[in-house]
């Protein structure tokens, strides 16, 4: 688990105007939020293409690249900020780095077509900051944020207060509020502790990187298709619990299991199709119209066989002559197999958080617990939340499952990194050394 140095969860009456940098997705994104101080803000937002030869040339250019985008944004698109104030800006950068403050953390290694030289082991905060400096615009980069801990602050923004933000989308990660004396590796003394708890700084948001939970395959149930799946993945032994649990893999495990079914002769009379075949031909997105039929008064549950034909047909080019009723009875029931699992998995990461802050104790009584979650697989996987609350109610019984409220917090990257650098703005006003 990683620290965030984050200390400071908004309420909602926050107010004022702030910056917030997303690298790492398809594009880089620059957007100002306004918060409003009544759970709400505003936001403008542009967005700026990274060409190829930035991916790969002298980082120096692509962070002059950043600075003047964020130049042109203050110019172009405006600011509702005065003009002798410095904006502070939330930077969330999605790569895997070393955090070592609020406002610093060092480039491990690039990921995602990124391949810049001169970058690894340097703080990108720094690099950030240098190249905003070298342009003179008036914006200081005060918090280096992982997009868990966006999500998080997010949803606290809006529900005025939240104890974990989520995401279940591509992969799977969570960040959680825990208290500084339970967090050992940091080193704090006793005086820390004391002053810490003086200055109202004695929590710290935690990036768990539960994605990577028992990598050592120790813990979880793991099937012959799970070995597969990671065997022949880009990153084998790694992201083990991710790979039971997010889109990028939940439709690469039920492919697994169909031609396995398939191989054995009792599905699709033992024929596959080129698109069932190919590594990751099953998009996680088809499990959900593989499963419409048996979402709760959907329109498909009219007739679901000849849904679930027609996905097979159209989606995974089978031939209809060859499909019985009973293999799409099948179909459906494999995907929703490999989606319950995957959300009751999802629910182990809750549960643990409820337990591990005491949420689940008898002191506890009538405390709301707030899961902000994002990710297309809490948005748009039906009954995705659902399985959820039912393994919930299985881990933690139910009057502990009721005070769980699981809300949709989007944009961590946006309105969560701004929220993020008004927590360092507030944080230094307390007191505490954000790192710069
Ligand atoms: P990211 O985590 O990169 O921000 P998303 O939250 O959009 O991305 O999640 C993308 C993943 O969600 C993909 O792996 C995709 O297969 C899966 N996905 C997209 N739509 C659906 C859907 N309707 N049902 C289930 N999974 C979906
Ligand atoms: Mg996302």
């Amino acid at each position: 688990m990683i620290p965030s140095y984050l200390q400071q969860i908004p309420h909602g009456k926050e107010k004022g105007t702030f910056l917030a940098l997303d690298l790492g997705g398809t594009n880089l994104r620059v957007c100002e939020v306004e918060l409003l101080g009544n759970s709400k803000w505003t936001m403008r937002q542009q967005k700026y293409k990274v060409s190829e030869a930035l991916k790969v040339g002298e980082v120096t250019d692509l962070f002059d690249y950043i600075a003047g985008s964020v130049d042109h944004f203050l110019t172009e698109i405006g600011t509702n900020a005065t003009e002798d104030e410095k904006l502070h800006l939330g930077f969330t950068f999605s790569f895997p780095v070393l955090q070592t403050a609020l406002a610093a953390g060092t480039l491990i290694n690039w990921t995602k077509g990124f391949e810049c030289k001169n970058a690894i082991g340097k703080d990108v905060v720094q690099l950030l900051q240098d190249a905003l400096d070298r342009k003179h615009i008036h914006v200081r980069c005060s918090a280096l944020v992982n997009d868990t801990c966006g999500t998080l602050m997010a949803a606290a923004y809006e529900r005025g207060d939240c104890l974990c933000g989520g995401i279940f989308g591509t992969g799977t990660n969570g960040a959680y509020v825990e208290d500084l004396a339970k967090l050992t590796k940091m080193g704090y003394s006793k005086e820390d502790l004391e002053q810490s708890k003086a200055q109202g700084l004695d929590f710290m948001v935690v990036n768990t990187e539960w994605g990577a939970f028992d990598n050592e395959r120790k813990v979880l149930p793991f099937t012959v298709f799970d070995s597969r799946v990671d065997r022949i993945s880009i990153n084998p032994r790694k992201q083990a619990y991710e790979k039971m649990i997010s889109g990028m893999y939940l439709g690469e495990v039920t492919r697994n299991v169909l031609l396995h079914l398939v191989d054995s002769q009792v599905l699709f009379s033992g024929y596959s199709t080129k698109a069932l075949n190919a590594h990751y031909g099953l998009d996680t997105a088809l499990m959900s119209a593989l499963e419409a039929p048996f979402v709760p008064n959907s329109t498909e549950s009219a007739d679901p066989v000849k849904h679930i034909r027609s996905v097979l047909t159209s989606s995974l080019g089978f031939d209809d002559a060859r499909v019985t009723d009973a293999d799409c009875i099948a179909a459906a029931r494999v995907s929703e197999i490999v989606g319950t699992r995957g959300a009751r998995f999802a629910a182990c990461a809750v549960a643990a958080t409820v337990r591990q802050t005491g949420g689940d104790q008898a002191d506890a009584d009538g405390r709301e617990m707030v899961f902000g979650l994002d990710g297309s697989l809490v948005e748009f996987y039906p009954r995705f939340e659902q399985r959820v609350r039912d393994a919930l109610v299985e881990l933690l019984g139910e009057d502990v499952t009721k005070r769980v409220k699981i809300v949709l917090a989007k944009d961590g990257s946006g309105v969560g990194a701004a929220l993020c650098a008004q927590a360092a703005q507030a944080m230094e006003t307390k007191g505490a050394s954000t790192g710069k």
